[in-house]
């Protein structure tokens, strides 16, 4: 099945926008280059691409800006490609409207997943997360109208944070979700909370669902960031 989605890729580094096409252009996307910020802009007001790869690091304007100002009138996802070590930068844009992030280096496959979920959640244009009644991969089923999850058939009891904190990352399984974000939707903005409390339940969550809770399958941690669960 050819996808035939266009993917705008705002990259000043030749080698890895060179890299980003290849992987592009053999599994059936179409692609557009641009260099620098201001043709990002423009290439994306004229062409309307799916999904945009952005550079935060680029030689005019900042791709802080960039993702601004396609945040002032869409909501179409935007990928921001970070160097490794740079969180504060991840959340900063994460925070500011972008729908996820690859790290330098990164391989084909994970580039394509990242794709395939900013699309995936495309089609939920308008909705953030999913409606879907149910979450279930592997052993794991989360019933969110009936508020049961199960484990391999078995009922797992989670205290009302916890469920919370659960169904929250499954509607939204395969984003990675920003601490202060959790933290907002669960507590509200005006809480008096920290990462702190955040990480206490997660401990809690994890003993619960993961056979090792050190190496957790559903529930991932993006160090500095958040959290993401498997989709
Ligand atoms: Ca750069």
């Amino acid at each position: 099945m050819a996808n035939k989605q266009t993917i705008l890729v705002i990259e000043d580094e030749k080698t890895i926008g060179n890299y980003i096409e290849t992987i592009l252009l053999s599994n059936e996307y179409k692609v557009l280059r641009a260099m620098n910020g201001m043709t990002g802009l423009s290439l994306f007001t004229s062409h309307r691409p799916e999904v945009v790869l952005l550079d935060l690091g680029l030689p005019d304007i900042d791709g802080m800006e960039v993702l601004r100002r396609i945040r002032e009138f869409s909501n179409l996802p935007v990928i921001v490609i970070s160097a490794r070590t740079q969180e504060r930068e991840k959340v900063e844009a994460l925070d500011g409207g972008a729908d996820d992030y690859i790290t330098k280096p990164f391989g084909a496959e994970e580039l394509l997943a990242r794709i395939r979920t900013a699309l995936r959640h495309r089609f939920h244009a308008g909705q953030a997360q999913s409606q879907e009644p149910v979450y279930s991969k592997d052993e794991l089923v989360i019933d969110f109208e009936r508020r049961l999850v199960t484990l391999g058939g078995k009922p797992i009891h989670l205290t009302q944070i916890e469920y919370k904190l659960v169904s929250l990352l499954a509607r939204n399984a395969g984003k990675v979700l920003t601490y202060d974000f959790i933290l907002k939707d669960i507590w509200g903005p005006y809480a008096d909370t920290d990462n702190q409390i955040l990480r206490v339940n997660m401990a809690n969550i994890r003993r619960k669902l993961e056979a090792n809770p050190a190496e957790p399958h559903y529930i991932f941690t993006e160090i500095g960031v958040g959290y993401r669960m498997l989709e």
